[in-house]
């Protein structure tokens, strides 16, 4: 199993998950010919991407997703409150490629889990995306959480012992605080269903970081109110402290790039 970010941040975001030459997008907020050259930086054919699941109508998440669907003929996997949002803006699709999905789906061999998260969009979701057991393969899970003012109990849930992670450390406390931010958009930000902290994201993965975890990606990074640097030195500093480095030392911890794809993550087996 592997996965990637293709972009991060309030400029646009899009993750890619798969296994072998099979792959699902979970959103596109960049635009169609940013995501194809991205795709193709990473040697990934277009013909190899089988759906798009959208985790939220905010325009950092779906810019694309009408256009790249169209382009590749693929379905677009969301809940019947984000179809009634986000349909009219996608464009004209085929009545297959609109498809409707409550709590799971399976697309590209992989069974996809939505939870909710805690943020101003009309629905918003995390997603746990598995790779059922198949012979000798044991089952495996990437947990993705991006978009939350919170750490909500179903974040919890799905988040414990996940092979990798791709969760949000959208700003640092003190820069937004003391940021260029209108008073409104710093109390949106901070607010229950804003978008993590740091620190906050720390607490989060203390509690669902297991043996099994080999990779955390830390991913829509705002760029006004935090740099890679903070927090990744934030979020390495309180898992030290904590010694979950210690018991884990083969744990890597990576920030997402925000224009550019990084590198194709191939989970251990
Ligand atoms: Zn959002
Ligand atoms: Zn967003």
């Amino acid at each position: 199993m592997h996965f990637t970010t293709l972009a991060s941040g309030s400029s646009g975001n899009a993750i890619l998950v798969g296994e072998n030459n099979r792959h699902l997008l979970v959103d596109c907020g960049i635009s169609g010919k940013s995501l194809l050259h991205n795709l193709s930086e990473l040697n990934i054919a277009d013909s190899e991407i089988e759906g798009i699941v959208v985790t939220h109508e905010h325009v950092d998440h779906i810019r694309g997703v009408g256009i790249i669907a169209r382009k590749l003929k693929i379905p677009i996997y969301a809940t019947k409150g984000l179809w009634e949002v986000m349909g009219p803006c996608l464009g004209k699709l085929a009545e297959d490629q609109r498809i409707k999905v409550r709590d799971s789906f399976s697309c590209a061999g992989l069974e996809v889990l939505l939870y909710p998260t805690s943020h101003d969009s009309r629905e918003s979701y995390g997603l746990k995306i598995l790779r059922p057991k198949q012979k000798e393969k044991r089952h495996m899970a990437v947990g993705i959480a991006t978009d939350s003012g919170i750490i909500t109990d179903d974040m919890h849930r799905h988040l414990k012992g996940c092979d990798a992670l791709v969760v949000e450390a959208n700003y640092d406390e003190e820069r937004l605080k003391y940021g260029p931010y209108p008073a409104y958009l710093k109390r949106r930000i901070s607010g229950k269903y804003g978008h993590l902290e740091n620190k906050q994201l720390a607490a989060g993965l203390l509690e669902w970081v297991a043996e099994n975890t080999q990779r955390v990606v830390l991913a829509h990074l705002s760029a006004e109110n935090n740099t890679p640097e903070i927090a990744l030195t934030t979020v390495k500093r309180i898992l030290g402290d904590m010694n979950i480095s210690k018991k884990f030392p083969d744990l890597e911890i990576q920030v997402a790039p925000r224009y550019t794809p990084h590198e194709l993550m191939r989970l251990m087996e």
